[in-house]
């Protein structure tokens, strides 16, 4: 199939929602930081599957084989019975993480859900239902459906579906003052993304994260990460929690955490996770078999080989050469990054542009609004690929701005 036929399907079969964001190619297979499209072209993938999904880049081999091995012996059972992957999966996890107790769900979205709901059954039990209120950052993203939408600091997002879910107040990040202003007596959680990620790469600092615990200890409320983009290594550290002196009571995880296959978690202290009761919540598909041994495979692999390691050496090559792009290009007015989360602001609305020239040197970035460019690569990515990465990027400014 090419673009062409792709494109007449989706305008006659499928919703919209995609039109505007498609890349022109059908994309057929992967390894590693390479994708290929039905043409047989090659592009180096510093998108990890074009939403931070693909830490481990496309089909890692343990994921694969775990996999295989497991689609011929299990698909699914339901929540009502024990599977093995998911109890290897809970422990692996609850050895790894502040937070020991884990819910699995199949998205960043549901994991969201989750917590939202876990911090209101927490105050609920704990200070009575008046305390429900949920404080959240201007220009996060927490998912798409009603509850994390309304979560999600975005107006751009909630618009056309009002009335949204009461019981969200929204701060502007990294504002102390007004964080701890809006904390009170009606706030059962304080729930953040420790870097934004979808508005641009930008860290919370040690400072507000500790206001951020403190305003939470003060009123009773739960401290609630959303790592969902920014765990299991791609911040340079397992969790991102981890470049801060804080501890939260609950993390949430999705992308890295299946390597492509599709798999949410929710992770709560012992002490929060009380709050949900037998029956308090349940999914069908979460933490399903099949995407239970994918990601038990896929996190293995991210602790035994230290990738979080190499996200943070790659990630501070990456930077270091947008650096040196920035000095060298006056449209490029400022850069930043952590680990394998990379944006660089443009002076001119000119992102779509750049994105395009690099796609014509088959290599894949990603864009925010009119004026960013993102870089989100998978964390194996070598030295030698972001700097071939780089180097498309070098003359697709040229080309553009130069
Ligand atoms: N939270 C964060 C920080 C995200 O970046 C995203 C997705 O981009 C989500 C939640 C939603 O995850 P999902 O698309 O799996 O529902």
């Amino acid at each position: 199939m090419n673009y062409d036929q792709a494109r007449a399907i989706e305008s006659r079969n499928m919703f919209a929602v995609y039109e505007k964001i498609r890349q022109p190619m059908v994309m057929a297979r992967g390894e590693g930081a390479y994708v290929w499209d039905t043409q047989g072209n090659r592009y180096l993938d510093l998108v990890s599957g074009g939403r931070a999904v693909t830490a481990l880049g496309h089909c890692p081999p343990a994921v694969v084989e775990a996999v295989r091995e497991q689609a011929g012996r299990l698909l699914h059972m339901s929540n009502d019975y024990f599977t093995e992957p998911q109890m290897e999966l809970a422990r692996l996890l609850g050895e790894v993480c502040v937070c020991p107790r884990v819910f699995f769900c199949n998205s960043g979205a549901e994991a969201n859900e989750a917590a939202i709901k876990l911090a209101r059954k927490h105050a609920r039990t704990h200070h009575g239902p008046d305390q429900f209120e949920i404080v959240t950052m201007l220009g996060s993203f927490h998912g798409r459906t009603m509850a994390t939408l309304a979560a999600t600091g975005q107006p751009k997002y909630q618009a056309e579906f009002a009335p949204l879910v009461p019981g969200f107040k929204h701060v502007e990040f990294n504002h102390t003052a007004a964080l701890e202003q809006a904390v009170n007596e009606r706030t059962c959680a304080v729930m953040l993304e420790p870097v934004l990620g979808e508005s641009g790469v930008y860290p919370a600092t040690a400072a507000f994260m500790r206001a951020c615990r403190g305003a939470c200890d003060r009123v009773g409320a739960l401290l609630i990460l959303d790592e969902v983009q920014t765990g299991l290594g791609r911040t340079g550290k397992l969790f991102a929690y981890e470049h801060y002196d804080v501890r939260p009571d609950v993390i949430t995880l999705a992308k890295a955490l299946g390597s492509g296959m599709p798999i949410g978690a929710m992770l709560a202290t012992d002490e929060a996770a009380t709050a949900f009761a037998p029956s308090d919540h349940a999914s069908s598909f979460g933490g399903g078999a099949l995407a239970a041994a994918a990601a038990l495979a896929g996190v293995r692999t991210i602790i035994d080989q230290r990738i979080a390691d190499n996200a943070a050496r790659i990630g501070a090559r990456l930077l270091a050469g947008l650096q040196n792009l920035a000095a060298k290009y006056p449209v490029i007015t400022a850069v930043r990054g952590i680990g394998m989360m990379l944006a660089a602001d443009l002076a001119q609305p000119v992102a779509a542009e750049v994105r395009a020239a690099c796609l014509r040197r088959s290599v894949l970035i990603q864009v925010v609004g009119d004026s960013m460019l993102r870089f989100i690569p998978p964390l194996i990515l070598a030295a030698e690929q972001a700097d071939a990465g780089l180097a498309a990027l070098d003359e697709a400014l040229g080309e553009v701005a130069g």
